[in-house]
């Protein structure tokens, strides 16, 4: 039977690249789908300080830009299209676009994930009017402005340090006494006098007419409600796993996370999965490149076994 590809990647983030990257090489009729812009959730971020072999800290555009010319030049087919249903249980599986069923042998999964919405009054009614999950993309319409960003991790120290740039003020609320993002970094913020840490502090409400105004917050550790006034916010209180397309078949963890074993195979032989969607311990560029060429390795394997059966 006559297929379209060997192997169809979903999702354009550096695990799919890389996958890409790998499968070709390896001389496997590769194709991505990717529905937006190639990259991922990389390319909102500004500078990308520990990706190896880069020391002058490229951006994530870039980066994701290098990787996409790369597959490219092994011979991967990139196509804009949305896809809307995988069916990856035997032999030669589908997947469903909005244009087209394409069949193939294999498929990798890398769809990653998305950010977490804080899930509180104002926050969808003001999201793009001062709310805001992107300081690589909004944060030089901040200019001397005052700014809060919610959250501990990684991604919220990381962008309120960014924020810096642009902004004169930048808050950091945080829900506990202690950040959880790497020493490095929590080390940047605390010397840094523009950004000042709200402790043990959760966002109520999110107020503004038109545009984001103001935070009602409550203090947990003094039972206390206050008032920030600000002009813009930036949320980045975790990931949400973009699960939809393999929930029903594939296992989870309780958070939606894909369970893959080391070789990046999911629970149905042939179906693999990479980067930010997977269950792991470090969300990296670097870890979603080495998923993606670990399961184009194993896919190819798969591929060259399953072919004349
Ligand atoms: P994360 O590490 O899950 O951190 C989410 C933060 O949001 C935590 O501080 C959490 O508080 C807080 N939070 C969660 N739900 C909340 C709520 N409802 N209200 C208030 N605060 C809430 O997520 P992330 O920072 O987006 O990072 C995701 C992954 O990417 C991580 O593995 C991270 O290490 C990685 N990453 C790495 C880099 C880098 O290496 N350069 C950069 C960015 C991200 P608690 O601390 O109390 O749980």
């Amino acid at each position: 039977m006559r297929l379209d590809y060997d192997i169809a990647i979903i999702g354009g983030g550096p695990g799919g690249l890389s996958a890409a990257i790998y499968a070709s090489r390896g001389g496997l009729d590769t194709v991505v789908f990717e529905k937006g812009l190639v990259g991922g959730q990389i390319v909102l971020t500004a500078d990308i300080e520990n990706y190896p072999g880069f020391e002058e800290n490229l951006s994530g555009f870039d980066i994701a830009d290098k990787m996409k010319k790369q597959a490219n030049n092994f011979g991967t087919e990139f196509k804009m299209e949305e896809v809307l249903e995988v069916k990856p249980k035997g032999k030669i599986k589908s997947v469903v676009t909005n244009s087209k069923e394409y069949k193939v042998r294999s498929i990798i999964i890398a769809t990653g994930a998305n950010p977490r919405k804080l899930g509180v009054e104002g926050e969808a009614r003001l999201t793009g009017k001062g709310v805001s999950y992107c300081a690589t993309c909004d944060g030089a319409l901040y200019r001397d402005k005052i700014v809060a960003v919610v959250g501990g991790g990684d991604s919220a120290v990381e962008e309120a340090l960014f924020l810096t740039r642009f902004a004169r003020k930048v808050y950091i609320i945080h829900r506990r006494d202690k950040l959880r993002a790497i020493k490095l970094v929590r080390e940047r913020a605390f010397r840094n006098e523009k950004i000042e840490i709200v402790w043990n502090s959760i966002v109520k409400e999110i107020e503004g007419k038109d545009f984001v105004e103001n935070l009602k917050l409550h203090n947990k550790e003094d039972d206390r409600d206050f008032d920030l006034t600000i002009d813009g916010v930036f949320m980045y209180v975790g990931i949400i796993p973009n699960n939809k397309l393999v929930k029903e078949f594939v296992e989870l963890d309780e958070q939606g996370f894909i369970q893959t074993d080391a070789s990046m195979s999911t629970n149905i032989p042939g179906l693999y999965a990479v980067g930010d969607i997977n269950q792991k311990v470090l969300r990296q560029v670097v870890t979603a490149a080495s998923d993606g060429a670990t399961a184009a390795f194993e896919a190819e394997k798969w591929i060259e076994n399953t072919k004349d059966q």
